[in-house]
């Protein structure tokens, strides 16, 4: 809190419920683009580390550059709520979800177990490296 303020009063940020397994809410290629504009912006500034603990402060750190790199018109679904990040963080902890890579497009994306589109690149449908199901790494 600052000057009784709360941090999404002060960042303009959505403020939506958080979703407790967002992974499990996944169910269009939309969803998944826009999940994995946030994931590819925790593993830009963190690499592999987003699989150990990050602080509280390098979380909002990607949650900043995720703000500020996302189109609203690129994916058509809504904003991420940095609720809903800090459990997205919990998930990559837990190996239930990964940022594999995609050789084709040069980007990373979110990949979680729980998804309900299948476990590819947004953009090109193809199975990345270090995705389920893929014992390439
Ligand atoms: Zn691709």
């Amino acid at each position: 809190m600052l000057d009784g303020r709360l941090a999404h009063q002060v960042g303009n940020w959505p403020t939506r419920p958080a979703n407790l397994e967002p992974g499990k809410a996944i169910s269009s290629t939309k969803q998944l683009l826009e999940i994995s504009m946030m994931a590819s912006s925790l593993y830009y500034l963190y690499s592999d580390r987003v699989y150990e603990e990050l602080t509280m402060e390098e979380i909002l750190e990607a949650i900043d550059l995720y703000a500020n790199i996302r189109t609203p018109a690129e994916s058509g679904a809504p904003q991420i709520s940095p609720d809903t990040i800090f459990y997205l963080c919990r998930e990559l902890i837990e190996h239930k979800a990964l940022i594999p890579y995609c050789p084709s497009c040069e980007v990373r994306y979110y990949s979680s177990v729980e998804q309900r589109v299948r476990n590819a690149c947004p953009f090109c449908r193809k199975v990345g490296v270090g995705d389920f199901g893929n014992s390439e790494h």
